[in-house]
């Protein structure tokens, strides 16, 4: 339990360091409406700021209310999200936006508990909407957070295993100055991202400097303590980007899978690189592409994809043939009507390379 007043130093501290020092800019920032909170907040999840801030932007415009975006057709939210990542967070996206645009009149709901049945929004999010657009008090945790409580009060359990995590939880919800968690809450995400950085903290700026344990105790680059290294997995994929009549066969991917409802050229996956010839024997007996109407174009060196627990290690092989071959499970479509779909951020990368 953190003493009366250790808590009072903390937010006068950490108030006074926003009022003064802190000018992070964001166009969120200070904002009561919910839609655009939640907007931010979904994009924001395991995307750097600098990168989300475009998106956020085009989002808005695109949708400016949370009607807009119910309304709108799946796949142009989903190709507004391409090259983000992390593409369950769209669905989630849509799905909220329609229940609260059909079963909540377009209001977000005001509570802890209304804002964690909607999909896609655990506690940080909750925390996050809750306190900025209504004023509740509950405390945001996210990974600067746990790094600013965990070196000021010098704590060395592990942040990613349930009991550290817990407790950081429990002291997080003790500090917050419940009589303007909003204020508190961008305080304290802000030091974390600009001045307690994961490595070399800029700490002679900092408002905890004196009583910070970790700053006293030379362990800065040693806390947070995380107890395991992501495991990897590893994927070979080959991309058979086959054209033909002014047209490219494609699919919508589906299943449980990565890149779920994006779309994809023919793929074939191998648990270990495959050959040139390999590749060539599958185009050509596997998939019975005529060879003698078919030509082959370019085979891309390998391009390295990082996901979070994965790394696609991917080849595109490009083929023009005069003959329409039959791939199940893929359809032939115009080129104009392929660049209205959205496609996983790997292969728009490669398009954007080649053209
Ligand atoms: Fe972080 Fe340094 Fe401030 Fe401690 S003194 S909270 S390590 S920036």
């Amino acid at each position: 339990m953190v003493e009366k007043q250790h808590k009072v130093w903390f937010s006068k501290a950490l108030k006074n360091w926003h009022l003064i020092e802190n000018n992070r800019k964001m166009p969120w920032k200070g904002i009561k409406d919910p839609y655009k909170i939640w907007l931010s907040e979904i994009i924001l999840q395991q995307t750097r700021v600098e990168q989300g801030l475009a998106y956020y932007n085009r989002f808005v415009e695109s949708y400016p209310d949370v009607h807009a975006l119910a309304n709108a057709p799946d796949n142009q939210v989903f190709k507004l999200w391409e090259g983000l990542g992390y593409y369950s967070r769209c669905r989630n996206l849509l799905k909220t936006a329609r229940t609260i645009s059909i079963e909540h009149a377009g209001l977000f709901p005001a509570s802890k508990e209304g804002l964690l049945a909607l999909s896609g929004v655990g506690h940080y999010t909750a925390a996050a909407i809750g306190s900025f657009a209504f004023g509740l008090p509950l405390a945001v945790v996210d990974g600067n957070v746990l790094r600013v409580l965990s070196r000021v009060f010098g704590i060395s359990a592990p942040i990613d295993l349930p009991a550290g995590r817990k407790a950081l939880e429990q002291l997080a919800d003790q500090l917050l100055d419940t009589n303007n968690p909003a204020l508190y809450n961008q305080a304290i995400m802000d030091l974390g991202a600009t001045v307690c950085k994961p490595r070399q903290p800029i700490c002679i700026a900092c408002p905890f400097q004196q009583k910070c344990l970790a700053f006293a105790l030379g362990t800065t680059e040693q806390i947070p303590v995380k107890s395991k290294k992501i495991k990897q997995r590893e994927r070979f994929f080959y991309y058979l980007i086959l054209e033909s009549k002014g047209k490219q066969l494609v699919r919508q991917r589906k299943g449980k899978d990565i890149w779920q409802d994006l779309f994809e050229f023919v793929l074939k996956e191998t648990d270990e690189p495959a050959e040139e010839k390999e590749l060539k024997s599958w185009l050509f007996w596997n998939l019975g592409t005529p060879k003698d109407k078919t030509a082959l174009v370019s085979i891309s060196d390998e391009m390295v994809h990082q996901l979070t627990h994965q790394k696609i290690r991917c080849r595109m092989v490009h083929l023009r043939s005069s003959a329409l071959v039959n791939v199940e499970g893929y359809q032939w479509m115009d080129l104009s009507a392929i660049k209205q779909l959205a496609f996983p951020r790997l292969i728009t990368r490669y398009q954007t390379s080649i053209r």
